[in-house]
């Protein structure tokens, strides 16, 4: 078992040794195969033993494995670039990099401050987010989020040049009668409100998921909702950065989730799935306008890490991208998708305990609930969540639960984000213990 000089998170919580990889498979020192369905966090796209991304990434090491990024560019970061930037929404024209995906929102929200300044709009510093979101556990990527759960214990460390309006998530707060596309409009509409409110000269940015993932469990916001964001920050000349931590890099069955909202964000964040988990790196795709504005004001975005533009991680990147399209992954994706999810809605679409089954692509959802008809959540104390990590764990499968409560509501989900090459077999497999484990987890 695990080593006593490895500071853990969970201190009480004995770890399995990983030693090996094998596809969707993590292997045990103690014999065990434990089924990714989770990608950890969303992070293992290719699984875990892809010769391909390894092979590149040796290749980099024997040629160069750093230099730093104040004296050179690479080929491997340039590559990487061009490759997102040729397949990035509309306006997007440069890749800031950096090593994972609090890195991408504390640059995008200094970005963006630094934007304003160098175009002569000094008091837009304002970053407005939704509650119950995640950008990050650094100080400003968890001031810009809104989980309370993470930021409580942290509050006076936190910049107050923050603020949250509602997350969009129907199932849950759409009012009884109401259409989605009304709800979307009404949730969306409070963006407005804020920014009138706090003043719009005051407003830099708008942050947030497509897709939202850890906090709330794959849930995807109404159609139409995006549209009418973009709309608001259009008229408040205030910045969209969308949050694709989580969501992007084909998670969703497309490169990029907000393709499907049918929006071009100014910025959005990349990181997981970038590098697969093979290398750490995270990405921030920046509009050419707002890259132009620095180039023709101060000439320096005042922000940068050691490792920024690491060539190994960027060759990493460049393979990773390079198996997803090569190996038509994205279809994989939508084609195993639609059938984890038909699976899931066969197997616990009538389940007392689960009342919504959501999501894109291999990102998909199971809200847990003590009644589905009324929507009653489950008690707090019983964390069930962590009963059904348990289970799962001790089947031999890896799921991703969260609690929390949410505009005072108690929420228990189970994410489900297998890597982009799990076949049909593994799907049935990962129904089949995620069964198991919900059976001896809940309480119906
Ligand atoms: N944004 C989102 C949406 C995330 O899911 C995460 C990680 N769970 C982050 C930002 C932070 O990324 P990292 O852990 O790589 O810093």
């Amino acid at each position: 078992m695990a080593s006593p000089h490895v500071f853990q998170r969970a201190s009480a919580v004995d770890m399995p040794v990983a030693v090996g990889g094998d596809g969707v498979f993590i292997l045990t020192k103690d014999g065990r195969r434990v089924l990714d369905g989770c990608g950890g966090a969303a992070v293992s796209c290719l699984g875990h033993s892809d010769a391909m991304v390894v092979e590149a990434i040796k290749r980099q090491l024997d040629a160069l494995p750093y230099a730093h990024t104040g004296f050179f560019t690479s080929e491997a970061a340039e590559t990487l670039a061009a490759m997102l930037v040729e397949r990035a929404p509309k306006g997007i024209g440069r890749a800031y990099f950096v090593s994972g995906g609090s890195e991408a929102a504390e640059a995008a929200i200094k970005l963006a401050r630094q934007y304003f300044l160098e175009k002569g709009e000094p008091a837009r510093s304002r970053i407005i987010a939704r509650r119950q979101s995640y950008h990050g556990n650094t100080l400003g990527a968890l001031a810009a989020g809104g989980n309370e759960w993470r930021r409580r214990q942290f509050a006076p460390l936190l910049t107050d040049a923050m603020s949250h309006i509602a997350p969009c998530h129907y199932w849950r707060w759409g009012e009884p009668g109401e259409s989605a596309e009304d709800y979307g409009r009404r949730v969306a509409d409070e963006l407005e409100t804020e920014i009138k409110r706090v003043g719009p000269e005051t407003v830099a940015a708008f942050m947030a998921e497509p897709v939202v993932g850890a906090t709330m469990g794959a849930v995807p916001a109404v159609p139409g909702y995006f549209k009418r964001i973009r709309e608001i920050c259009d008229h408040y000349g205030v910045l969209l950065i969308l949050d694709e931590v989580m969501c992007g890099m084909g998670r969703t069955g497309h490169l990029f989730a907000c393709e499907e909202d049918g929006v071009a964000p100014d910025m959005i964040m990349i990181a997981k799935g970038l590098g697969a988990g093979y290398q750490p790196i995270g990405a921030l795709l920046v509009a050419e306008d707002i890259h132009q504005a620095i180039a023709d004001g101060s000439g320096f975005f005042q922000h940068g890490h050691t490792y920024m533009g690491h060539p190994t991680a960027a060759a990493a990147g460049v393979a990773v991208l390079e198996a997803i399209e090569g190996r038509d992954l994205l279809a994989n994706v939508q084609a195993m998708g639609a059938r984890l999810r038909q699976g899931l809605e066969a197997r616990f679409g009538q389940h007392p305990n689960v009342g919504d089954i959501r999501g894109r692509g291999l990102f998909l959802g199971l809200e847990l609930v003590a009644d589905r008809e009324t929507k009653a959540p489950l008690p707090p104390e019983a964390k069930t969540h962590a009963k059904v990590k348990r289970a799962a764990l001790a089947r031999d499968l890896m799921v991703y639960p969260m609690g929390g409560t949410i505009d005072g509501v108690q929420g228990d989900h189970v994410m489900l984000a297998p890597p982009f090459i799990v076949t049909e077999e593994e799907v049935a497999m990962i129904i089949d213990r995620l069964a198991g484990a919900l059976e001896e987890a809940l309480p119906a």
